[in-house]
């Protein structure tokens, strides 16, 4: 593979990937740092419901799939490694992209490696995402209709979480280790005011039960007391993390950002990819504008 590229798109989500069908169709040279994990928080997802164009849903990673082909059909070549470390040259008004085992030079770079939720770290969560675990109520909340869930946090994505999930739950109950929210007065008044919701203050959850699906929860209160709590799902809203290790001494000209890394408040896959599309326009017009 030659190694100077037109533009060098860090991450594969539906920003990156967005940004990669623009930038090859434009007929950059471009090239996805896809990751070892490719394809984003998608690729974590069951059926997707709200991206435009798929009236009867799609898997996420099928959705995914489709957006790596398109990139993949105009031109742009894709490396599923990590990028680790990125670097200006400046005498060559270039970039150095380097994974774990190459470098590759650029004279653009888009940045889009997304966020990643940060979970509880219990012994039997990651085991059960997508079988009653998730951290998305837009995306799963359809799945427990009429069913009986608990959403652990107390900032405004809790009280989002938890207010979507009465639209299908049966019962919804906030578990959150402290005895009050910090989340926004509006939120907590809303969440309040819905007789769905329970709330369970200064109480933490140990552990997750269940084999095949979640079946409750193993809580623990401020008395240390231990008991099982029956569920039949568990929202993880305690924030997110952005993948923003690049981000650090960025040099100012010729670096795009998109999608979730850069985006606290929407977070969805749609509005990434919108995100990925303008980072290619900017990242097109500056390379034009560099070259005249
Ligand atoms: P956040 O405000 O940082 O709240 C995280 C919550 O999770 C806190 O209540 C925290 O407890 C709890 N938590 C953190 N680690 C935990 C752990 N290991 N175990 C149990 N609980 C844990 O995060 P966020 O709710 O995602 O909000 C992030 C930002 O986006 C905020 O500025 C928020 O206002 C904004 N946002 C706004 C909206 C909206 O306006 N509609 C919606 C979503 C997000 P403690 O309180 O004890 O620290």
């Amino acid at each position: 593979m030659e190694n100077l590229f037109d533009v060098t798109i860090v991450g594969s989500g539906p920003a990156g990937l967005t940004a990669g069908i623009y930038t090859s169709r434009a007929n950059l040279k471009t090239l996805i740092l896809a990751g070892q994990k490719w394809g984003g928080q998608l690729m974590l997802t069951t059926t997707v419901e709200n991206y435009p164009g798929f009236p009867d849903g799609i898997q996420g990673p099928d959705l995914m799939e489709k957006m790596r082909q398109q990139a993949a059909k105009f031109g742009a070549q894709i490396v599923f490694s990590n990028a680790v470390k990125l670097d200006k040259l400046d005498k060559l008004d270039q970039f150095e992209i380097f994974t774990e085992t190459e470098k590759f030079l650029s004279k653009s770079v888009i940045i889009a490696t997304g966020a990643e939720t940060q979970w509880l770290g219990l012994p039997n969560e990651q085991r059960l995402i997508g079988r009653g675990v998730s951290s998305c109520a837009p995306c799963d909340a359809f799945f427990f209709k009429d069913k009986k869930v608990a959403v652990v946090g107390g900032g405004d994505s809790a009280m989002e979480e938890a207010l979507f999930l009465t639209k299908f739950a049966s019962e919804v109950t906030i578990i959150h280790r402290r005895d009050s929210f910090r989340a926004s007065k509006i939120m907590q008044d809303r969440v309040l005011s819905n007789s769905k919701i329970k709330i369970l203050f200064n109480t933490e959850v140990v552990d997750i039960l269940g084999q095949e699906k979640v079946e409750g929860l193993k809580i623990k209160n401020c008395k240390l007391e231990i008991e099982n709590f029956v569920c039949d799902g568990l929202f993880v809203a305690i924030g997110h993390k952005p993948n923003n290790e690049l981000l650090r001494n960025l040099p100012s000209n010729g670096v795009f950002l998109a999608g979730d890394v850069i985006d606290l408040k929407y977070k969805q896959a749609v509005t990434a990819a919108g995100a990925g599309c303008q980072a290619a326009m900017d990242a097109e017009k500056w390379l034009n504008n560099k070259n005249n």
